[in-house]
């Protein structure tokens, strides 16, 4: 697998679920983005819905929620990830929500998933200052032009690699890694290309495929491969009753709404952080009752999940798969309070 950007250090999952702590929680600080890739719903006439700048005080509500989560859970946080359907570096918080989150040491790892466009020098000194564990660059291209046909953004590619240099140069024990996806280059040499330009200056180099994790983006129209079998990280394909994600990962948007999917737009929504603290929706009836769906092999009966075609694409560690242990994890949700 050419999967570095996940932990591979990885616990047979079914040994520790259902846990009382998602392993991640991902926040959105922004579902705004400055780019139109093509195989994102960004690009869609759907868009994102809702999208917004999280704000600061609804920022330090969500950690006050998380704090309350680990302080009745057993479990840890190993990390909180800003990712999600927009750019992070859009909300100028950003270093200042990192800082927050650092000095609460609240879990192992704090990472930023960025299309890297609005990296400068000052941000790259803010984010590394602030207690930045990683930041994961998803390139789009190895020249400008490809950054237009991808994702519509007029780049200026050189000062792009400049400032990616400027961040490794600086980044103390920050990670660095650097992704692009397989339709973003166009042959042998252009793979090269980036391998040659990125490996230098970052910890981690790698092309991720294509997958279709949303419903609104026409993959056929983009590439004429046959996607279908694929997975993210170049992992075996598995048809799985039960999505692993849903017992690992907590997702929080800009406004307020939370799931439990991998790579998957539009998610399955399971709450909204303004009605109802974490604690509660990871912990409560409309979690479990999908969690229990999953483990009877009856996920066909919850619309979005039927339909899901990322639980078979996105992770794919066999770590993760749950489908041997079903009963047992059946047994174990329904003894839970
Ligand atoms: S940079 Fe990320 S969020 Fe923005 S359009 Fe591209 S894939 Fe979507
Ligand atoms: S099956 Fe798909 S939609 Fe359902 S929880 Fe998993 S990732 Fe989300």
């Amino acid at each position: 697998m050419s999967n570095e950007g996940r932990d591979l250090n990885r616990v047979e999952l079914w040994r520790v679920v259902p846990r009382s702590v998602p392993f991640a929680i991902g926040i959105t600080s922004s579902d705004i983005c400055n780019f139109r890739c093509v195989y994102c719903n960004q690009s869609t006439i759907e868009g994102i819905k809702d999208a917004q700048v999280l704000t600061w005080d609804n920022f330090i509500l969500i950690i006050n929620q998380i704090e309350d989560l680990l302080k009745n859970g057993k479990d840890d946080l190993k990390i909180i990830r800003f990712i999600g359907n927009g750019e992070p570096l859009v909300n100028k918080k950003l270093p200042d929500m990192i800082r927050y989150i650092s000095e609460k040491k609240i879990c192992n790892r704090i990472e930023v998933t960025t299309n890297g466009s609005l990296l400068t020098n000052k941000m790259s000194d803010q984010l590394i200052d602030a207690g930045l564990t990683r930041l994961l660059i998803s390139v789009q291209g190895t020249s400008s032009k490809k950054y237009q046909d991808i994702c519509g953004f007029n780049i200026d590619y050189d000062r792009f690699v400049d400032q990616i240099k400027y961040f490794y140069d600086n980044k103390g024990s920050c990670g660095l890694f650097v992704k692009t996806v397989d339709i973003a280059l166009d042959n042998s040499d252009d793979e090269k290309k980036f391998y040659d330009t990125f490996k230098p200056i970052s910890d981690v180099t790698c092309v991720e495929k294509i997958i279709d994790a949303c419903e609104n983006v026409d993959y056929s129209s983009i590439t004429n491969k046959d996607i279908s079998h694929e997975t993210r990280y170049g992992g075996s394909y598995n048809e799985k009753k039960c999505c692993d994600t849903l017992f690992m990962y907590l997702n929080i948007h800009s406004n307020g709404d939370v799931d439990c999917c991998g790579c998957k737009y539009p998610p399955l929504y399971i709450g909204n952080v303004y009605d109802k603290p974490i604690s509660k929706i990871w912990n409560g009836e409309v979690h479990k009752k999908i969690m229990i769906e999953h483990a009877k092999g009856n996920r066909g009966s919850i619309d979005i999940c039927k339909n899901c075609k990322s639980i078979n694409s996105f992770g794919s560690f066999p770590e993760d798969n749950l489908d041997e242990h079903l009963d047992e994890i059946y047994n174990r949700l329904c003894k839970l309070d």
